[in-house]
């Protein structure tokens, strides 16, 4: 993570000497926040980060009580138009890659796990391409009438047009995770070689759909400073958003970013607890990427406030090839989820938005 010289160091002892050796308390008004005070949190080490920890955890508390979303997690397909420097399952590697498209069977299959599973939130991820538009569309009404109950349908798709998230809303999709990975323009072109003002323009157009939209940012990306972390955290605020996360950079294999160091865990946590406190009510994963980068690592997102977990059901024979950060990423099964929580002192929780 490279740091602006100077200017961070100083802004953290200001700010923190603001709560002197209390630290943060869980109701801080939401207008504490801003990208001098933020950039002075993400910095939070030893007591401080753990007085931070503790005050997002009370946040936490305070609108969920102790407990987890849990989201069934199924993998469509790993073909992408996109080329991000920082994925394996970028354009240029199509070729390399073994691409797989699941059937409207498996899906249903695996859709079907997930309801045996006792979780209500199918949780559709695919790299971005335009197919995934008709082939998830048309299994949205026969996942809904699968569910006794309510279910929320969670899709991670990528960029669409208005016509194309307005279908799938139709069809009965809930919620919309685009995240816009940097906040930072020049830095997210350069990494995504795709268009910002595009993916901040679909976020704006999935709000205003009507879906709960979630966004999140990638800690520690090469060439990031945490000044423009702390603007990721003021534009999903911004944005009106409902849910926020944030992933370690993973330098993956057969990546341009493959030498590049990877991103610091602590940063990441402290991104989490920071997002707890400035909104207390948003959905915060836990990622698998916290896992990968160490084992505990989703436990430490719980700590740090996080509220949602995902569980892995994507067919086996193809779940290795969906390669978001590479062969080693961390698969996370039903088991793992119910340990961490329960080392936790915490419960699993159905889907809020339905
Ligand atoms: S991060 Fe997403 S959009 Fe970018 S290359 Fe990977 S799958 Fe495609």
């Amino acid at each position: 993570m490279r740091n602006e010289p100077g200017a961070s160091q100083i802004t953290v002892v200001q700010s923190m000497d603001k709560w002197g050796a209390k630290g943060l308390p869980s109701h801080v008004m939401p207008c504490f926040w801003n990208r001098t005070t933020i950039t002075a949190w993400l910095q939070a080490k030893d007591d401080q980060q753990q007085r931070l920890f503790a005050a997002a955890r009370q946040a936490r508390r305070s609108n969920f009580g102790d407990r987890v979303i849990i989201r069934g997690l199924v993998e469509v397909t790993n073909l992408c138009r996109v080329n991000c420097e920082f994925c394996p399952m970028r354009r240029d590697n199509t070729r390399g890659n073994t691409i797989f498209e699941l059937s409207e069977a498996q899906i249903l299959e695996t859709a079907a796990k997930i309801k045996e599973s006792g979780i209500n939130i199918v949780f559709f991820q695919a790299g971005e391409v335009k197919k995934t538009t008709q082939i998830v569309g048309k299994v949205l009404p026969k996942i809904r009438a699968m569910f006794d109950g309510p279910v929320e349908l969670l899709l991670c798709l990528g960029n669409k047009s208005e016509e194309e998230y307005s279908y799938l809303k139709n069809q009965g999709a809930t919620s919309y995770i685009l995240k816009h990975e940097t906040s930072d323009p020049k830095l997210n072109e350069k990494l995504r070689h795709a268009s910002f003002a595009n993916r901040i323009e679909s976020l704006r157009t999935l709000v205003r759909t009507g879906y709960k939209v979630g966004t999140g940012a990638i800690a520690g990306l090469p060439g990031q400073t945490l000044e423009s972390l702390a603007d990721d955290l003021l534009l999903a605020r911004d944005l009106g958003t409902h849910m926020v996360s944030a992933s370690p950079f993973i330098p993956a294999p057969d990546t341009p970013l493959a030498q590049h160091p990877p991103g610091d865990v602590n940063i990441t946590l402290n991104f989490i607890a920071i997002a707890r406190l400035m909104n207390p009510g948003w959905l915060i994963p836990s990622v698998s990427a916290l896992e990968t980068r160490a084992s505990g690592g989703q436990s430490a997102g719980l700590a740090a406030g996080a509220n949602v977990l995902t569980v892995n059901f994507t067919p086996p024979v193809e779940r290795k090839n969906y390669l978001i950060y590479g062969k080693d990423r961390y698969i996370v099964r039903n088991d793992h989820v119910n340990e961490i929580i329960s080392n936790s002192g915490m419960e699993r929780m159905a889907s809020v938005f339905v």
